[in-house]
């Protein structure tokens, strides 16, 4: 079992680079944005209740998130491995993935950080913006989501770092140069 968290601020580059790791290491893709987005569109109870949030570029609380996380990974229990992208975004979320983990035998092999700084971030999600559609990544909102990234989920690196997982790579050039550092790191991992 091969479980990655691919860490980053938004507009790092993580759904990218998560295509490419889930093709060549053919791992189950866990993307609580995207999850969360797929229910704003279906207008379920649970879209309805995180919507101001998403919206808003806030965290949705920790308790709604950790629970489609682990119906996303009992829907997949055939998996080789995850890759968890934009989760865990809190030390607390990150605790209970441990534990969901350390339970199943399966801790988490590598975390993967992407680092780009702040000002390439800002250009990047203004430019997905022109093509994403994305409520969230309007400017004012996305100022916000940049400040909960700096304020809340920079605290999980350490958490990370403590158990010598954290794995820091640049995250600016080239898609294929970045994805060929991330490789040499899940298959040192492995
Ligand atoms: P993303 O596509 O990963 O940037 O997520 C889009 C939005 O979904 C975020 O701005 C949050 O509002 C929400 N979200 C996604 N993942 C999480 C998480 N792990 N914890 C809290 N909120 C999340």
């Amino acid at each position: 079992m091969l479980n990655i968290v691919l860490f980053g601020p938004p507009g790092a580059g993580k759904g990218t680079q998560s295509e490419k790791i889930i093709a060549k290491y053919k791992l189950a893709h866990l993307s609580t944005g995207d999850i969360f987005r797929d229910h704003l569109a279906r207008q379920t109870d649970l879209g309805k209740k995180v919507k101001e949030y998403i919206d808003n570029g806030l965290l949705v609380p920790d308790e709604l998130t950790v629970g489609i996380l682990k119906d996303a990974m009992l829907a997949n229990t055939g998996a080789t491995g995850f890759i968890f992208d934009g989760f865990p975004r809190t030390v607390a979320q990150a605790e209970v993935l441990d534990q969901m983990l350390t339970a199943s035998g399966t801790p988490i092999k590598t975390v993967v950080a992407l680092d780009v700084n702040e000002d390439v971030v800002r250009t990047r999600i203004e430019e997905r913006r022109k093509v994403s559609g994305r409520a969230d990544d309007e400017e004012s909102k996305v100022v916000r989501r940049i400040d909960e990234y700096y304020q809340k989920t920079v605290q999980v690196l350490p958490y990370y770092e403590k158990q010598g997982k954290l794995k820091k790579i640049n995250g600016v050039g080239a898609v294929e140069s970045i994805f060929d550092n991330i490789s040499s790191i899940i298959d040192a991992a492995k």
